[in-house]
């Protein structure tokens, strides 16, 4: 008999691992990667010379293999990735501004992108057929993108559709952190990517054409960016994929604006109204920014929110002297305060407690490609189907389209 959902509620291990680097310290120096093991994670195997490498021989090895390769390469970093990793990125950003930079480069045959899979499945996306785009260690997913398998979001929609019946028209949406699968069933479906810089205007563009939006897989940016859409909390309902019928009735879907998925980041949720209580108590002058994956009551309690490179440039701009509790994850927080030492920034989050997946891109795992990319050979190269990729990228292209966050 085949089932409609994955056969149960599975945490992603992804989700599992996510409390391995957590600490109170704040150090988050890089250790060889066999000590790194030692704590149990599960990362993708790797030659075993690369095992005991100290930092310090693995940083010779990338600067010669960096200055053999050349402009050959080009060198992708998210904000969240380690320091270690982040100070070899030839360009920096959130997911929008590299999958933009990504789309606009054609010189480079080498796109090693230091981030998560779902980042360089759309990389490939958007880049043509003869670039390889290398992500440095498979295992770095996103526990996020893995709350919403493909299976269970194609039947999800299809039971959607069945009880909607053409009463309602509906728009699929789906948050950047998503497989090349559900990007690609939202562009076959008239709908559309976004990241956390342009929701509400990927909202207003699907409210333009459309009743309703199913919003994957992140509930908490849907939510937000539902309720800055002026959308009542009445008309936003959350469907859950190991429920039949996501748990709702016929009637809740009918009347609903907003169906968003039951997916959340594991980083973003550990942040709270606790916290920011705490800090409004003991450091009144103190602003607090988070980013729009946290909770409603975390982003209503907030001063300010937004996306990642939102939070960099108002914190960057502000004016010295000023104090700032920020609700993202540890290595942006981090980098920031040691970047601008004329300010006071410190994470809202106690223990320092980094993106699990985005720490997978030990140095080692970028020296191995690089490395390999010396002799010829692709190693880790990401590469989507054609059919996925075509409609994947309607939904991409729409997103582009529309733009993101502007300083
Ligand atoms: S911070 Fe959250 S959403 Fe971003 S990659 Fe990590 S788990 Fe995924």
């Amino acid at each position: 008999m085949t089932t409609l959902f994955s056969d149960k509620n599975i945490v992603p291990v992804t989700e599992l691992e996510q409390s391995a680097f957590c600490q109170t310290e704040g150090n988050l120096r890089t250790k060889t990667l066999e000590e790194e093991f030692n704590s149990g994670v599960r990362w993708q195997k790797i030659p075993t010379r690369y095992l005991k490498l100290t930092p310090e021989e693995i940083d010779e090895g990338i600067k010669f293999a960096r200055a053999e390769i050349g402009s050959k390469a080009l060198i992708l970093g998210h904000h969240y990735q380690r320091d270690d990793v982040f100070k070899y990125s030839d360009v920096s950003g959130d997911s929008y501004k590299l999958s933009k930079i990504a789309s606009e480069n054609n010189d480079a045959k080498w796109i090693i992108f230091c981030g998560v899979h779902f980042m360089a499945e759309t990389a490939d996306i958007l880049t043509s057929a003869d670039q390889n785009i290398i992500l440095p260690n498979l295992a770095a997913g996103c526990s996020m993108a893995d709350m919403a398998k493909f299976v269970d979001v194609r039947n999800s929609w299809s039971q959607i559709e069945n009880v909607l019946g053409g009463k309602s028209s509906i728009i699929p949406i789906t948050y950047m952190n998503s497989s090349a699968d559900i990007k690609s069933l939202c562009g076959e479906n008239g709908g559309i990517v976004c990241t956390s810089s342009n929701a509400l205007k990927a909202y207003e563009w699907a409210f333009e054409k459309s009743e309703k939006i199913l919003f994957l897989p992140d509930q908490h940016l849907g939510r937000n960016t539902a309720k800055a859409f002026g959308i009542k909390d009445s008309e936003i309902v959350v469907w859950d994929p190991y429920r039949k019928n996501g748990g709702l009735s016929s009637v809740e879907i009918i009347n609903s604006k907003v169906i968003l998925w039951k997916g959340h980041c594991s980083v973003h949720t550990r942040f709270s109204v606790q916290q920011i209580n705490h800090v409004r108590k003991n450091n009144p002058n103190t602003k607090i920014i988070v980013h729009p994956e946290c909770t409603n009551e975390v982003v209503e309690a907030a001063d300010i929110n937004g996306s990642t490179e939102l939070i960099l440039d108002t914190v960057i701009k502000s004016p010295a002297g000023s104090s700032w509790a920020i609700g993202t994850e540890i290595n942006m927080v981090n980098r920031l305060a040691k970047d601008n030492p004329d300010k006071d920034i410190f994470c809202l989050d106690s223990v320092v407690c980094p993106c699990a997946t985005m720490y997978r891109i030990h140095p080692a795992y970028l020296l191995w490609v690089l490395e390999g990319i010396m002799a010829g050979v692709a190693i880790n190269r990401i590469k989507v189907d054609d059919h996925k990729k075509y409609n994947a990228n309607i939904a991409l292209e729409r997103m582009l389209a529309l733009g993101g966050y502007r300083a």
